[in-house]
């Protein structure tokens, strides 16, 4: 029994530490069945539902501003959903198992894209299932997650539908239509509702300037909220998967690096008696040195940073031929994390450029909405389709290479996608720079779509759509010339 067994903790710790320490308790927590994790999964589930409740509730009672207690509150909207399934019982039934279903279906989805992050020299299977324990035990974070980021929506949302109500407003009098058919009343009758709608148009800006903060900024502040908890969130969980853990080490012969024969009964100065490729280039002590990165230190960061990102893009198989196995998984997800902020960076300002494009204004004047809740969120969209980009790469090329009998690739070919994400980078900056000049140039797209029977809108989405999936079938070749050359590699 070695140190770590004995410093285990029993599942239901999750509950408190999974959200405060992630990459602790799944050190600690590595041994737990997926039934006990799936156990603690529904229990959580349950507690979001419980607490979900709670702030539907008290954003009641705030609005309300009723006599009756909290509690009795809770027990009101508890009441509220009982009666639906006593209303419509077939309606609710299916709208529940709907939500249950899409539920699990997501944190299976999330096992799936984590399992290459967590993936180490082991069967596919087992990472999948550290991936799907780990993800299972994490579910108690979205209890906590739920409920800062509701504290935060039912504030903006109490505090703006409260100023809503002020009747601050000074109602306008409508004038009453003539009763005859005098065209001169009725010429009248014009000029007064005119006179009216303009003071109505008048009152309404003077109310528009005076708003508070909160509900000038409401919306903004409600998705920032959210985007905040959601990164949270797969923060702690990609920590938790990726935190460390025993594995059995693998009893695999030494092989040739460029044929995979087994070289045991090999002489170290002899050739591959298959592929006559030297020994020493597979075994020898210069084979895999590792990148330079894995040596950076402290202000190397971002010369190095640019020379790997770049060097791999130009020289795939040197990546492969560089890369080793037993790296420490540190190196490549700190370059990883690294560009993720980029890509961010480059939906948000890529989303203006296209309202700039679309409509010759500036957002940040205009419609603020825009700038800071709308361009955000699709930068934090930008980032997940970017993570499942090259988790679904890793997994095709892992599960590709398995079917032709090659041993689990996992761990390298997550390693080779990560280093690769200097041409995400330049993808994402491309993807940007198509959907700002398919906007800028709507009437060219016009002219098209006259000649051809496609829609203006349809020429201007096919240019954008083409050249984007030609950009991700060159980033799973790119990984794929890494890993095929890395894919024999003994250390
Ligand atoms: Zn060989």
């Amino acid at each position: 029994m070695t140190v770590w067994d004995q410093q285990r903790w029993p599942p239901i710790t999750a509950l408190l530490t999974s959200w405060l320490m992630p990459a602790r308790t799944a050190e600690r927590t590595n041994h737990v069945s997926l039934r006990s994790a799936y156990s603690i999964h529904w229990l959580a589930a349950l507690l979001t539902v419980a607490a979900i409740t709670v702030l539907v509730a008290w954003e009641e009672q705030l609005y309300l501003g009723t006599e009756r207690d909290f509690m009795g509150q809770v027990a009101r909207v508890i009441e509220d959903v009982l009666r639906e399934f006593v209303r419509q019982p077939f309606m609710a039934m299916a709208v529940t198992v709907g939500i249950i279903l899409w539920v699990e279906a997501t944190f299976l989805g999330l096992a799936f894209l984590a399992t290459p992050w967590g993936a180490r020299d082991e069967s596919m299977r087992a990472s999948f299932k550290h991936a799907l324990r780990r993800t299972w035990m994490q579910t108690p974070h979205v209890v906590v997650a739920v409920l800062l980021a509701g504290t935060c929506v039912v504030q903006i949302d109490t505090a703006t539908s409260l100023w809503r109500r002020e009747p601050v407003m000074r109602a306008v009098p409508q004038p009453s239509g003539p009763r005859s058919v005098n065209p001169e009343a009725w010429i009248r009758y014009d000029k007064e509702l005119e006179s009216a709608q303009e003071e109505f148009r008048h009152q309404f800006e003077l109310r528009r300037q005076v708003r508070p903060w909160y509900v000038r900024y409401g919306e903004e502040m409600i998705a920032i909220a959210c985007i905040a908890a959601s990164v949270w969130f797969l923060v702690a969980l990609a920590r938790a998967v990726g935190a460390w853990r025993s594995v059995p080490p693998s009893d695999r012969p030494p092989t040739c690096e460029s044929c995979g024969y087994n070289l045991i009964a090999t002489a170290a100065d002899a050739r591959c008696p298959e592929c006559g490729t030297p020994v020493a280039e597979s075994l020898g002590p210069d084979v895999r040195p590792g990148l330079p990165w894995q040596s950076r230190r402290w202000g190397t960061y971002h010369v190095l940073w640019r020379n790997t990102a770049l060097g791999t893009i130009r020289r795939p198989r040197q990546l492969g031929q560089r890369i080793q196995r037993f790296a420490d998984p540190r190196h490549f997800r700190v370059f990883f994390l690294l560009h993720l902020p980029v890509v961010f960076v480059i939906a948000w300002a890529g989303i203006l450029g296209c309202y700039a494009a679309q409509t010759g204004r500036n957002p940040f004047v205009r419609e603020p909405e825009v700038a800071w809740a709308l361009a955000p969120a699709v930068g934090g969209f930008a980032i997940a389709i970017d993570l499942m980009l090259v988790m679904c790469t890793t997994w095709l090329l892992s599960l590709s290479h398995r079917l032709q009998g090659i041993r689990n690739l996992m761990p390298l070919a997550m390693q080779v996608a990560a280093y690769m994400c200097g041409y995400l980078v330049l993808f994402f900056g491309f993807v940007a720079t198509l959907g700002v000049l398919a906007f800028a140039l709507k009437d060219l797209w016009k002219e098209i779509g006259r000649t051809s029977n496609l829609g203006a809108a349809s020429v201007g989405f096919l240019f954008w759509l083409i050249p984007t999936v030609i950009g991700i079938v060159g980033y799973v070749s790119l990984v794929r010339r890494g890993v095929s050359t890395a894919r024999y590699a003994n250390r």
